[in-house]
């Protein structure tokens, strides 16, 4: 039988969560949930700077709309202080680390004299110097003080990544980095290390970014004597100009794309490809939960970076949304109604939303599109004539097409119906189909582009069509008669 796979999403809760936490969630349940193994949701919240109060609740609530399930309870980091001082305590005893006395302006003047020296700043070392005497003293003496991990001072660190293969680093450039911090809370290096460990991950994935860090967790876990789990460090997603992806992109965060009407299930197959292909002839795009499941294999994730495609996300949100049930597209749209101060009433919403359905791409797109069944926006006259047509036949049209009309009774009133009843009134009193049907429909809608005449007259109901037929008939008599 094949390993059970353990993964984690282990977000930092410093922000709203970005399109690339959900990809590294998404992969992350994928290859869990493909070999029967488990998918954690470990809150990383160490770092009591950056912490933003409602960041951890809003990544919980992305993975719930996502329909991205986990196992077992959330693990907040914050909660596990001890256990990562017992290690990091433990690493001291063994030689592996030591305490840092160092202040921060410490630090900051070792910095400048290193620069000034032309030298490469970082950490050097000189509390690892100190003798156990002065140790005891400075702790007696309370100051505060940090755990620093000891890096070899030489050599070559070796680790495989399942994306880029085999990675090496130069311990040279690697400092003693602290791994407690002087508040008693652990870094992420750590943190991330003793709780991959104690929860049985044995697959990290991450984005790349976190790569420099490697060679750091791979000396912790030697410290500990603990097995290495299989890495997995994800492309970057950028921008179309190769920048990094940023506000001025649009939405980054993954509730900007819900606000614009962006379906999870969209958004889950879009950054499923965000990195991931199928293999090459297999020109597949659009994937369900189970065909995701089936298809997708982590060493098949590129290794260059991803572009963000905002025209591909909006193109496979429209396949999504013709998906939809009308039931289900009318209730998705509800609060975007709402939101844009269209007060729905007593209306028929999945009789209005199927106007659209076939040719949106986001949700956002719905009320402005039918905002004309709730209220006809002003329009020229102009606009009511047909290119090969004269406003004085038009409005003639448009008379004869309210007698048609008025003689379709109620009970006869559908698309279907009025169709095929005024296109034969049009053939049989020798009209074109556009001198009928086009100031037909700008009269129902105001509007140049705009579903067809009969799906409107549909929607709109018998009295308040003719109405619009009326009205247009009249604006055309006032000023043809000018
Ligand atoms: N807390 C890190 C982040 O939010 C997670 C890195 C990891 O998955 O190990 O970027």
């Amino acid at each position: 039988m094949s390993e059970k796979i353990i993964t984690r999403f282990a977000p930092s809760p410093t922000g709203n969560p970005h399109l690339g936490s959900l990809r590294n969630a998404l992969y992350s349940w994928l290859v869990a949930r493909q070999s029967g193994g488990k998918f954690l949701l470990r809150i990383e919240d160490t770092d009591r700077k950056r912490l933003k109060e409602e960041s951890a609740d809003q990544i919980i609530e992305m993975l719930k709309w996502t329909g991205l399930d986990w196992d077992e309870d959330v693990v907040y980091q914050s909660d596990r202080k001890g256990v990562y001082r017992e290690y990091a305590e433990k690493l001291v005893e063994t030689g592996k680390a030591y305490y840092c006395f160092c202040s921060p302006e410490d630090l900051q003047n070792m910095r400048k004299e290193q620069l000034e020296k032309g030298l490469k700043p970082g950490y050097d070392g000189r509390c690892a110097r100190l003798t156990l005497d002065e140790v005891n003293k400075k702790i007696k003496d309370g100051l505060p003080k940090a755990i620093r991990f000891k890096m070899p001072d030489g050599g070559e660190i070796e680790g495989v990544d399942i994306i880029k293969g085999r990675v090496v680093f130069q311990a040279e450039s690697q400092e003693d980095f602290i791994i407690l911090k002087a508040d008693g809370y652990p870094t992420y290096h750590l943190a991330s290390v003793v709780d991959d460990h104690l929860f049985g991950v044995n697959y990290v994935l991450r984005s790349e970014e976190w790569l420099s860090s490697l060679p750091k967790h791979i000396k912790i876990y030697e410290a500990l004597g603990w097995s290495l789990p299989r890495f997995a460090h994800l492309p970057l997603i950028l921008a179309p100009d190769k920048s990094k992806l940023s506000k001025r992109h649009g939405a980054v965060s993954v509730f900007d794309f819900r606000d614009e009407g962006i379906l999870p299930e969209a958004l889950i197959n879009f950054v499923l490809l965000l990195g991931w292909h199928p293999k090459k002839g297999d020109e597949q795009e659009i994937f369900s939960r189970d065909e995701m499941l089936e298809k997708f294999r982590l060493d098949d994730v590129q290794t260059s970076p991803a572009i963000f495609d905002r025209e591909k996300l909006e193109w496979i949100n429209g396949v999504y949304i013709r998906k939809l049930s009308l039931s289900k597209l009318a209730d998705l749209s509800k609060p975007f109604f709402e939101r844009a101060g269209i007060d729905i009433g007593d209306r028929d919403l999945e009789k209005i939303v199927s106007l659209e359905q076939q040719r949106i791409r986001k949700l956002t797109e719905i009320p402005e599109k039918v905002s004309f069944v709730f209220q006809l926006p002003e329009y020229e006259s102009d606009l009511l004539v047909w290119k090969k047509s004269d406003k004085k036949n038009t409005k003639k049209a448009l008379s004869d097409l309210y007698v048609w009309l008025e003689s379709i009774p109620e009970e006869k009133w559908n698309k279907e119906y009025l169709e095929d009843n005024i296109k034969t009134k049009i053939e049989e009193n020798g009209w074109g189909m556009g001198d009928v049907l086009w100031p037909m429909r700008v009269a129902l809608t105001g509007m140049r582009h705009s579903p067809g005449p009969f799906e409107c007259a549909d929607v709109l109901g018998r009295e308040e069509t003719l109405r619009r037929i009326k009205q247009a008939g009249e604006k055309l008599s006032s000023e043809y008669d000018k």
